[in-house]
């Protein structure tokens, strides 16, 4: 009975070829540990067994899930492997093959993706490839299922080499082999393994290259010894002038060797030069210009956003609500005789309220186009490769940047997405993050402010609201993930598609399904949000129709005015519109608009005149920070399935905010600002 593992590369075409070898599953699950799946299935042939190998690139594991396949080589004992190999990069396939060759068992090679390298000018001559590696090589199009039945015969027929070494091992000069041989002996005399798993040379092998997944699976006794010899080792090759680490050093022979190979089975003088997106991807995805293309592609977002369209056209809408609408309201009222009672709710309050957030549909549904324009054209995928090295430095993982990118639309369905993050840990945390992930009901809040108080650097300004948002999320994760959680991260894999220009029809639908949520909102919560207001503005504890100063609303901001004093807007107003945000961030706006009662630019006086810019800045931010709106902790406690994960996202929002406008607030203070 044999027993059968598909190993390689990620996104190769193990899971394809697995699924054209194997004619059942024998048993899907996760492999013990780790959230990485686990697949086993019959070999058609009914020889053996198959299993699915996730996708790595050397044997050294970074992370637990990576992990998988060493600690498979390991502990379990495979009587054969296949090695898939990308045969258009064949070059970065081979560092896996070379290490595997001399794992002990028969090792044969299926060549994938020949229809790619075909299209692409490049030739692999397998035989050539078989000779060089001393183990058979079987051409591969796993997607059709060509090559399979070959590839099973020579699974059939295969036996292990006699003396556990295949043909084709690499010699890693005489320093490593040196070592091989005395840890080999080391673990002999240990009698390790126990059985036939692994060679001794490929145990050894792995010893010098430091790996994690086999060092813990020696016996202790035998630590000092190893690394007696492994210093031995290193002290030889410094001897010989060589500067790099043993496994560097490995690597590097490794890489001579594949060079030398791939001359010699590859033929790519009819290379095709690179096709459009690749030759977008070298720039987009550059190591070094990728990042500030990313940032700069922001920049350009929220300059069409605010300056150059989504202003302009907000300011035509404003004048006509505030105009000829208001007008024609207002002619209806009296025309059917409505009281004056009915007449104020419906122009102060509704229409205040409602007309004040509408004015902003320009910007957000410009923000949700650009939206789906990143994730329609394949941008999206190249900025999550980008941001995955910097995002595991703060424990999350490269696909937390989408539900990031899709706050900025609304909290809401991002959190939704945060489910595609396999890991736990970095699922839990990527949801707790979102909220500070400036969405668009937040906009409202920056376009008025920043409107009134920094007419001319209003991209500029919003800009750096949303990056101190991106700055916050960052230091928080990196907190959380070492005080509130352990674990390792997760193997980042992701296929990027080819870019396309997205189709107007599916952008414009894409967008509408985004902003259709607004619009409702607007009629229902932000509507119902305002009459409330309202009503408690007309009402006061001595009675109806009081003055504004003496209404409810003004109490129940007065509780927390003087809490917000230190951070710059003590008043009622601030406290009342902070409070009624909580509903719907943009109910700021629209509570904002019937406190200070006043249509179009009135409004902005008004503000301008109980705050100075300082304090603006300072309530922006407390905006952006503060706690989650209700529709937000409402997904998070779904999504989380936990009260406490819910409370702690709203109690860290809420002192975040607070410190973060304190300091910016008393600081600038300090400095002479006003
Ligand atoms: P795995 O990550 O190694 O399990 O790779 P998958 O089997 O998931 O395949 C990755 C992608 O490559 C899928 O979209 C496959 O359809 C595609 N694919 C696999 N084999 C071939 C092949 O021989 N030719 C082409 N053109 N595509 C392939
Ligand atoms: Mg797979």
């Amino acid at each position: 009975m044999k027993n059968a593992a598909l190993i390689g590369n990620p996104n190769t075409g193990k899971t394809s070829l697995f699924n054209k070898l194997t004619s059942s599953y024998e048993y899907v699950g996760n492999w013990s540990g780790v959230t990485v799946e686990k697949k086993v299935g019959e070999l058609r042939d009914n020889s053996g067994l198959l299993t699915d190998l996730p996708g790595i690139y050397s044997l050294r594991p970074l992370s637990k899930d990576e992990a998988v396949a060493a600690h498979y080589l390991m502990e379990e004992s495979p009587s054969l492997l296949i090695n898939i190999v990308d045969a258009s990069q064949l070059e970065r396939n081979l560092q896996l093959t070379l290490q595997l060759v001399d794992y002990g068992k028969p090792v044969v090679i299926g060549l994938n993706m020949t229809d790619v390298a075909k299209a692409r000018g490049i030739e692999v001559y397998s035989d050539v490839l078989a000779d060089e590696l001393g183990v058979p090589v079987i051409p591969l199009i796993a997607r059709t299922g060509a090559g399979s039945r070959e590839l099973l015969e020579k699974v059939r027929e295969l036996e292990p080499p006699s003396d556990g070494m295949a043909a084709g091992h690499l010699f890693y000069g005489a320093a490593i082999e040196e070592a091989v041989d005395r840890i080999s002996r080391e673990l002999g005399a240990a009698s390790f393994p126990k059985d036939t798993r692994a060679s001794l040379r490929w145990i050894a092998l792995q010893i010098l290259e430091n790996n994690p997944a086999v060092m813990d699976a020696l016996p202790h006794g035998l630590n000092d010894s190893l690394s007696l010899i492994c210093a031995s080792c290193s002290s030889r090759l410094e001897a010989e002038g060589v500067s790099q680490s043993i496994p560097e050093y490995m690597k590097h022979i490794r890489t001579e060797r594949i060079n030398r190979i791939c001359r010699k089975a590859m033929d790519r003088s009819h290379q095709k030069p690179h096709s459009l997106t690749e030759r977008i991807d070298s720039v987009v995805t550059h190591p070094l210009f990728g990042l500030p293309l990313f940032a700069a592609f922001m920049f350009l977002m929220f300059q069409i956003t605010f300056d150059w369209v989504g202003n302009p056209l907000s300011d035509l809408l404003d004048s006509f609500i505030s105009g000829p609408l208001n007008n024609w309201i207002s002619d209806g009222l009296s025309a059917i005789h409505a009281s004056a009672f009915t007449s104020a709710l419906i122009l102060d309050g509704i229409a205040g309220g409602v007309g004040g957030v509408l004015v902003f549909v320009p910007q957000i549904f410009l923000l949700f186009l650009m939206i789906s324009f990143i994730e329609d054209s394949g941008y999206m995928a190249r900025i999550t490769l980008l941001t995955d090295k910097w995002m595991e430095k703060i424990g999350l993982s490269g696909k937390s940047i989408i539900p990031f990118i899709i706050g900025f639309g609304c909290n809401v369905p991002a959190i939704m997405a945060a489910r595609s993050i396999e890991q736990p840990k970095e699922r839990t945390l990527t949801m707790l993050l979102v909220p500070l992930m400036s969405c668009s009901a937040r906009l409202p809040v920056y376009a008025l402010f920043a409107g009134i108080f920094f007419e001319s650097h209003q991209a500029l300004i919003v800009l750096s609201l949303y990056l101190l948002g991106i700055v916050s999320a960052m230091l928080a994760a990196k907190l959380f993930s070492s005080v509130l959680f352990n674990g390792s991260s997760s193997l980042f894999v992701i296929e990027l598609p080819p870019y396309r220009m997205p189709q107007m029809a599916a952008l414009f639908r894409n967008t509408w399904e985004k902003g259709k949520g607004f619009l409702r909102k607007a009629g229902t919560i932000i509507m119902g949000g305002s009459v409330v207001i309202w009503l408690l503005t007309f009402c006061g504890p001595s009675g109806i129709n009081v003055d504004m100063n003496d209404s409810f609303l003004a109490w129940i901001g007065g509780l927390v005015a003087p809490l917000l004093s230190p951070i710059g807007f003590g008043t009622w107003q601030a406290g009342a519109s902070l409070i009624t945000g909580f509903m719907a961030k943009e109910v700021v706006v629209s509570t904002m608009n019937i406190i200070y009662h006043a249509p179009g630019d009135l409004l902005g006086q008004q503000i301008a005149h109980a705050f100075t810019p300082l304090q603006g800045l300072s309530f922006m931010v407390f905006v952006l920070l503060y706690t989650p709106c209700l529709a937000t902790v409402g997904v998070i406690r779904k999504e989380s399935a936990s009260w406490k994960w819910t409370l702690f996202s709203v109690g860290y929002c809420l002192i975040l905010a607070y410190l973060v406008s304190f300091i910016f607030y008393q600081g600038a203070r300090l400095l002479g600002f006003s």
